[in-house]
């Protein structure tokens, strides 16, 4: 068993502890910051899992590239390589949603959230329906990123 950890400056005063622990083809991951602690997958073990080595302030900053090594076979890379394509989409979703937002007036918007509650799709033009597509994309998109890192977490416990 191997043990690498870290400490990451976050918001707080004292830097998190981020800790990676590979047993075999096990790797697992903690973190002590709120995020890690109430079992959510933060963006301190995802950046190191990720190879940044942004915030650490630790003097091992180059054992990010050890951590790196461990993740090939293991369910964290899988998981991982899951949040990054919805990450991707997410962004993809929130930009499609904001150049549609553009194209409207506020009370288009207002018009077509109405209109999406009683009656989909009808009585809207084509820039209404186009926003009201990427809205309701870019929220399932989210959902399926928050979806993609609890289960991240989930793996990295072991
Ligand atoms: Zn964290």
């Amino acid at each position: 068993m191997e043990e690498i950890n870290f400490l990451v400056q976050g918001s707080a005063a004292e830097p998190y502890k981020a800790s990676f622990i590979k047993d075999g083809d096990s790797l697992t991951a903690f973190c002590t910051c709120p995020a890690g602690v109430n079992g959510r997958a933060c963006k301190h073990r995802i950046g190191i899992l990720n190879g940044s080595g942004k915030g650490i302030v630790s003097e091992n900053v180059e054992d990010v590239q050890k951590v790196k090594t461990w993740l090939p076979g293991s369910e964290v890379e899988e998981a991982l390589s899951a949040v990054r394509k919805a990450e991707l989409l997410a962004a993809a979703g929130k930009k499609d949603l904001n150049a549609a937002k553009k194209s409207l007036s506020s009370e288009d918007v207002e018009n077509v959230q109405k209109v999406k509650t009683w009656l989909p799709g009808s009585a809207i033009n084509e820039a209404q329906f186009a926003f009201a597509k990427a809205e309701l994309l870019a929220t399932a998109v989210e959902k399926n990123l928050s979806a993609a890192k609890k289960n991240l977490s989930r793996v990295m416990h072991g």
